[in-house]
């Protein structure tokens, strides 16, 4: 039996008339590296205030590591989406603020606030003030105070926003690197890119329902990619061989350019290129197109992901 190490069964939450969250029910396992992606507004952040014990749901459990959140807090890491820092405190000294909520003490805390600055990577401005540092920057020191007592779930509450392009770099190497060793996490973002290139497996929350729930992998195949082509003077032969391509459909664009919709895009685009190769012809021009969240998401709710 797997183990899972964060179950949600039918949360609701309503802020007055508002349905924040309908019903959400979906299981994380020990060690997965979980996305949640939703536009904004959709509920992400009340999702993750109840996972973290912030927010209490109005109907609906949440349990981590088999307990109730309110007895589960020191296995919850939160990242919150706005700044939990003290600006006028150090790098340090914020570190180890957080880490004697959870109880850590003298040479202990010490050590572990030297581990966490050395991972997220600002050992040299560990005695300088948050106040003093970049967006980036104090980005990841809001992921180290979360990281100080060592928490088997981390809830990174889309720790991107507003972050430069290398800082962000840094936040998905730390995040692949906890979950390497071992840390399960849930992330949520607004950014499909994101998302698809660093979970495994998303639910896809959209005005407080999941709408989906699955590997990125089975969700992409939920449509078919393009392979779109320009030929100068297509024969019929070419036709012939395109109605007996296997697995695929095509259209003729017009004249010269052709689009083949196929689900499995490098398959297609191995046995078109064989039959281009055996007829003689040369596309002057070839473009193939992959399915993506965005796509995925368009097609599951018929609105684009982004506002
Ligand atoms: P974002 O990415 O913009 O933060 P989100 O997916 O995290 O969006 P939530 O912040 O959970 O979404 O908000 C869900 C809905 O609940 C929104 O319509 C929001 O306006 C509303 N909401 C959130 N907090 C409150 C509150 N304290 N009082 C009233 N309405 C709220």
């Amino acid at each position: 039996m797997p183990s899972f190490l964060l179950e949600v069964h039918e949360i609701r939450k309503h802020y007055g008339a508002l349905e924040a969250l309908r019903g959400v029910t979906f299981v994380v396992e020990e060690g997965e590296l979980f996305g949640l992606l939703g536009p904004n507004g959709a509920g992400k952040t009340t999702l993750i205030s109840i996972l973290s014990g912030l927010l209490t749901p109005d109907a609906g459990r949440a349990v981590v590591a088999g307990r109730p959140i309110g007895d589960a807090r020191s296995e919850i890491g939160l990242v919150p989406q706005d700044l939990a820092i003290y600006s006028e405190l150090t790098a340090r000294e914020n570190l180890e603020f957080f880490g004697q909520l959870y109880g850590l003490r003298g040479a202990t805390l010490r050590r572990r606030a030297d581990e966490v600055l050395e991972a997220i990577a600002l050992t040299d401005r560990a005695d300088q003030r948050a106040s003093t540092f970049s967006g980036g920057m104090k980005r990841r020191l809001n992921l180290g105070a979360a990281l100080m007592h060592r928490p088997r779930l981390l809830l990174l509450d889309e720790p991107t926003t507003g972050v430069d392009p290398q800082s962000r770099n840094r936040i998905f190497e730390e995040v692949r690197r906890l979950n390497a060793a071992g840390m399960t996490i849930v992330y949520t973002s607004h950014y499909m890119e994101e998302v698809q290139s660093l979970c495994p497996r998303v639910g896809i929350l959209d005005a407080g329902a999941l709408i989906a729930c699955n590997t990125v992998a089975r969700l992409l195949r939920l449509l078919p990619g393009q392979i779109r082509f320009r030929i100068p003077h297509a024969s019929d032969r070419l036709i012939h061989r395109l109605n007996d391509l296997p697995e695929v459909t095509w259209r003729r664009i017009n004249d010269q350019r052709f689009e083949v919709s196929a689900y499995d895009v490098p398959h297609s685009l191995l046995r078109l290129a064989s039959v281009f190769f055996e007829l003689g012809v040369e596309p002057t021009e070839i473009e193939a197109n992959e399915p993506n969240l965005e796509r995925v998401f368009l097609h599951l709710t018929g609105r684009e992901l982004r506002d």
